[in-house]
């Protein structure tokens, strides 16, 4: 069989940031960090208990979605973080290696 006829499909289905809703965690409880809002995956206050302090984010769920929405992050800390890979991100798309 020739192997170039072989198509392969791999789904990932990735869960969505419980902020930003950006499809982006294998799993809850990852301990990642989204790309998109830098929501600390600790799932600690989880969909269930949105108004409890997250410790690794240092405030709760929903504090975290008001942020985003008004600044499109979830920590304010991070914002000069996220422009910076912004900028590093477009440069890499730009100026190959
Ligand atoms: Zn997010």
């Amino acid at each position: 069989m020739d192997p170039r006829k072989i198509k392969k499909e791999i789904k990932i289905e990735l869960l969505p940031c419980l902020v930003c809703n950006t499809p982006f965690f294998m799993s809850y409880n990852s301990h990642n960090i989204c790309w998109e809002c830098f929501w600390h995956d600790d799932y600690v206050p989880g969909y269930h208990h949105p108004d409890e302090i997250s410790g690794a984010n240092q405030m709760s769920l929903n504090e975290a979605r008001e942020n985003y929405k008004n600044h499109g992050i979830s920590d304010l800390k991070m914002m000069e973080v996220k422009e910076r890979l912004k900028r590093y991100r477009v440069k890499s798309v730009i100026e190959p290696k």
